[in-house]
């Protein structure tokens, strides 16, 4: 197969570059969508111990290429490269099945830009994981990611209709995108005071003590009152565990989960959601380092707005660089104080 040369496309994109992961793949793929700008990536996952494309990237990929009628080079497992041409955006119904427990959310994230702002409503079914480490679950697309873009003039509602967890997967959710011809600038800069505030662990096909024992951890470290807790038990293909502290506030909520994995102490688990927490509360900002990456393309795409964070992580950093190559739009980043960073958009013209 001929492999595209430098002039067939629009854009040449290092995948190897900050922090080397598949978030710059799927940022390109969504944002190719938006701008019909083709592009060229080599070294995928470069910095990963298993590089290239795994399940959920190629899901990705080929998702990505389904809404836009794309042409695709380098679609396969294990890939380090790829080429993509996209088309016309077209909404409708879609089902994007991982395959294995890889992130359905993570697949969202990809096709969600284009179908945002496509002419016609979507909805789509996505299987595979939803609750997965490293990658937003399920419960913080809801509660914390939809609710933002819903402020921008984007609604979509999601619906878990099974849980999936690594390793065995077998999740579901259901997705309907009303979508926009333009978004609207967000500004989030202050939480407000806190409305209220949650630990809860959920766990499938696992002894409750791990449960108690997580939330029980969080909450002392916390220092929250014994009403704030609740355990969540539900049903899914393997097992599986997490704990979430969900904090409500005026202008924003925010949800810091860790996983519960074979040979690491529940206690281990409550604490590390707990530290989460307790450093974003103690910054006094209203979003957290993983809000903060997933809406760096929507402030791009709305070409205004801005939010204050914490200090930009390299996979924000290198997120951010994958925007601005996309964008004829400027995302500024400056720090505020110690703790406090402001990512602001500002149209080029
Ligand atoms: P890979 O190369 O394996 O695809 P990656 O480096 O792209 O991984 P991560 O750094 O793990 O992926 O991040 C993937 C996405 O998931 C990012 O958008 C990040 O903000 C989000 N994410 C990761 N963990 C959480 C979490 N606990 N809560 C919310 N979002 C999360």
């Amino acid at each position: 197969m001929e492999w595209a040369g430098l002039h067939d496309v629009d854009l040449v994109l290092d995948g190897s570059m900050g922090e080397g992961g598949g978030q710059i793949l799927r940022t390109a793929l969504g944002l190719s969508a938006v701008t019909s700008r083709s592009f060229r990536m080599e070294r995928i996952r470069a910095a990963r111990k298993k590089p290239g494309l795994q399940a959920q990237h190629l899901t990705a990929v080929l998702a990505a290429a389904q809404i836009c009628q794309a042409r695709v080079e380098g679609a396969s497992l294990g890939s380090q490269r790829l080429a993509f041409w996209p088309g016309p955006i077209r909404g409708g119904q879609y089902e994007f099945d991982v395959g294995t427990a890889g992130s359905t959310v993570l697949v969202l994230q990809t096709v969600l830009p284009g179908l945002g702002l496509a002419k016609e409503a979507s909805e789509l079914i996505l299987r595979g994981g939803t609750h997965n480490p490293l990658a937003p679950p399920f419960d913080f697309l809801v509660e914390v990611f939809l609710p933002i873009l819903r402020r921008m003039g984007l609604r979509v509602e999601a619906e878990l209709e099974a849980h999936g967890f690594y390793p065995a997967g077998g999740g579901q959710m259901r997705v309907r995108i009303q979508p926009t011809n333009q978004l609207q600038p967000v500004e989030l800069l202050h939480r407000g005071r806190v409305l209220e505030h949650e630990i809860y662990a959920v766990l499938s096909r696992l002894p409750r003590h791990i449960a108690e024992r997580e939330v029980e951890t969080a909450r002392k470290h916390l220092g929250w009152e014994k009403k704030c807790v609740r355990i969540v038990e539900v049903d899914s293909a393997g097992p599986g565990n997490y704990i979430g502290i969900r904090i409500q506030c005026e202008q924003v909520t925010e949800l810091f989960t860790a996983f519960g994995q074979i040979k690491v102490p529940a206690e281990k688990v409550g604490l590390e959601a707990a530290r989460q927490a307790e450093h974003w509360l103690q910054a006094e900002v209203p979003v957290g380092p993983h809000l903060a990456d997933q809406l760096l393309i929507y402030l791009g795409l709305a070409g205004g707005g801005a939010f204050r964070t914490l200090a930009p992580s390299l996979h924000t950093q290198t997120n951010l660089e994958v925007v601005r190559c996309f964008l004829e739009r400027v995302l500024r980043i400056e720090q505020q104080t110690e703790h406090q960073w402001l990512v602001v958009a500002e149209s080029r013209r």
